[in-house]
């Protein structure tokens, strides 16, 4: 693991730590698969998974594997905490949480989530080409490309604006 890439995602550090503290706490055991520096661990979470920096913390049974598409969009979310390091859990994380709490139906269609899927998909086919396989032996994951922008979206970045704005209050007074 680079350094910098550490300090560059510290919040999401902070956070994983606070994770395995509370895995600790509950005496939950658990298992860690490895796959593109990204790490799966079986945390027993009851409905999907969560992605903090290298971390994909998910249900019982969760593995690293490149031909799950679950898996690989979770890896989509830790793509992004690399791509936004401090502006990840701002951006996406919150948003996200609140998208699945408030609206779960729709929640794969959040741009977010759609480019999640995207970035997991152009890593696979990067990768797939780069084993000399041919287009069409691509790993099609069915996953989501289309984002649909609507009210909700409008409602779940309001409270990063409201945290933004009262960071901007706090230091200029
Ligand atoms: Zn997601």
């Amino acid at each position: 693991m680079h350094i910098l890439l550490i300090f560059w995602q510290l919040s999401q550090w902070i956070a994983i730590g606070f994770v395995f503290l509370g895995l600790k706490v509950m005496r939950r055991s658990y298992t860690i698969t490895r796959l593109f520096n990204t790490y799966a661990v079986d945390a027993g979470i009851k409905k999907g998974a969560f992605s903090l920096g290298p971390f994909i913390f998910g249900p019982m049974s969760f593995t690293a594997d490149e031909k799950s598409a679950f898996f690989m969009h979770e890896f989509g979310h830790s793509l992004q905490s690399r791509l936004l390091g401090p502006f990840y859990l701002p951006i996406i994380g919150l948003p996200s949480l609140l998208s699945a709490a408030l609206f779960p139906k729709e929640h794969n269609e959040r741009w977010f989530e759609v480019w999640a899927n995207r970035l997991a998909i152009s890593f696979s086919d990067t990768l797939q080409l780069d084993n000399n396989r041919s287009k069409h032996d691509k790993l099609d994951y069915g996953l989501n490309t289309k984002s649909s922008f609507s009210w909700k979206d409008i409602v779940l970045v309001t409270p990063t604006v409201l945290l933004v704005v009262l960071l901007f209050w706090i230091t200029a007074n």
